[in-house]
């Protein structure tokens, strides 16, 4: 990059690099889309029925496993995953601190106590070796949250849960379309939910599903999602009458047929989608080897990414700018910016209600400094996208250590 006047980056008084802001993420929705929601609006049936039922079946068979059971959202999935496998008061669970708050949440709504185990560097994904260090004679579970597109290292984390003879759950929110060793995000463990929400790579809006071959949870599952009763709002009918019976707890975590018609219609665009988003996943990786101040998250090379969201970390000491500040930066140049993840532990609800000390998480808190995901979207043209280089490019250049 020459450093003339033209590559003087926004923030410093410069000309943007772009006129219109590029959002962080716009969702690809479309007349299909449309169509199947107008049909459900009109077919009487609005809340969970047939349309869930055909959701949860082609998603098992896309998942490969025996068992879908569509939810009202991935939190309310991993709510439900830790009751089925028994987790409750006095029970640990080792997961991620890269992660979003759900994940810990849902530990601690089961009554459960959250272990936040380090992450592997320049992937963000737990860390089999602090995985091992993490368990203790009260670890009734690990949730392994798959980052960005990038499952865990799953053989030794599945490894280290069968040893310990706990379930290990995927946290599959960013893993729709990734893989291991050949087998899809979803199959890698005894369970995992996904989420559908708004900016996920199939969207329902809201909503979840979760995956299992573990066929003696699944009742639970069912019964928990709708009230605790015994009858699964997709079996109920509006012909004829019979008792239903309460029969545990429950929750209200159920799937509505808009969403599941939503998600039968991405699900058939998924393939288009995911290889939309594997092109422009290249493509930064690509033109940003050139930029040395940046370094693109990876994972396992036996793992083939989901390319949810594209987070870069920034090389320590590379520029003179914090990574708060290079939020500022790429807004200035009309670029939308994300950050996957700050750190939960140093978030105020975490720091008291999980206190974890900074010894045990040094990769975790060192990252969260230094990660920023820049927009990834299905939908996003390539000149967007080397506007996007081009902004990371004047930065680095201009604010170069
Ligand atoms: C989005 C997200 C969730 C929560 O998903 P919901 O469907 O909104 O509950 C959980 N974990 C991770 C890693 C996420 O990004």
């Amino acid at each position: 990059m020459s450093a003339g006047q033209g590559d003087r980056p926004a923030l410093a008084g410069g000309t943007p690099v772009r006129s219109a802001f590029l959002p962080f993420f716009r969702p690809a929705l479309g007349a299909e889309e449309e169509r199947a929601v107008v049909e459900v609006l009109r077919s009487g049936w609005l809340t969970t029925g047939p349309r869930t039922l055909a959701f949860e079946g082609a998603f098992a068979r896309l998942a490969q496993v025996r068992h879908a059971v569509g939810v009202s959202s991935c939190t309310a999935g991993l709510h439900l995953l830790l009751r089925a496998f028994g987790v409750g008061p006095g029970d640990e669970v080792v997961t991620s601190p890269i992660t979003f708050p759900a994940t810990a949440n849902a530990i601690l709504a089961a009554g459960a106590t959250p272990v936040f185990a380090d992450v592997v560097p320049g992937w963000l994904t737990l860390d089999p070796t602090a995985v091992k260090t993490a368990i203790t004679q009260r670890t009734r579970a690990i949730v392994a949250v798959h980052l960005a597109g990038w499952p865990c290292e799953m053989d030794a984390l599945g490894a280290l849960a069968a040893a310990a003879g706990i379930p290990l759950i995927e946290d599959a929110a960013h893993a729709l379309g990734a893989s291991y060793r050949g087998r899809p995000a979803g199959a890698l463990a005894d369970a995992a939910s996904f989420s559908f929400y708004a900016t996920k790579n199939l969207t329902t809006g809201e909503g979840g599903m979760v995956t299992t071959d573990r066929g003696e949870i699944v009742p639970r599952l069912r019964i928990e999602r709708l009230h605790g009763i015994d009858v699964d709002a997709s079996q109920r009918s509006d012909r004829g009458y019979r008792h239903w019976e309460a029969v545990a707890m429950g929750f209200k975590y159920n799937l509505t047929d808009f969403e599941a018609a939503l998600g039968l219609v991405q699900l058939e665009r998924l393939p288009a989608l995911l290889a939309e988003r594997r092109r422009l996943d290249a493509r930064y990786r690509e033109r940003l080897s050139r930029l040395a101040a940046f370094e693109p998250l990876g994972g396992p090379g036996a793992a083939q990414s989901a390319a949810h969201l594209f987070p870069i970390l920034v090389q320590p000491g590379a520029l003179h700018i914090d990574r708060d500040e290079l939020l500022g930066a790429l807004l200035a140049e009309n670029v939308g910016v994300g950050v996957h993840f700050r750190a939960l532990p140093l978030h105020r609800f975490f720091q008291t209600s999980v206190p974890t000390p900074p010894e045990a998480v040094p990769v975790a808190l060192s990252s969260s400094a230094r990660v920023l995901s820049i927009p990834l979207f299905p939908g996003m043209s390539d000149a967007d996208q080397d506007d996007v280089v081009e902004a990371l490019a004047r930065i680095a250049g201009y604010y170069a250590a």
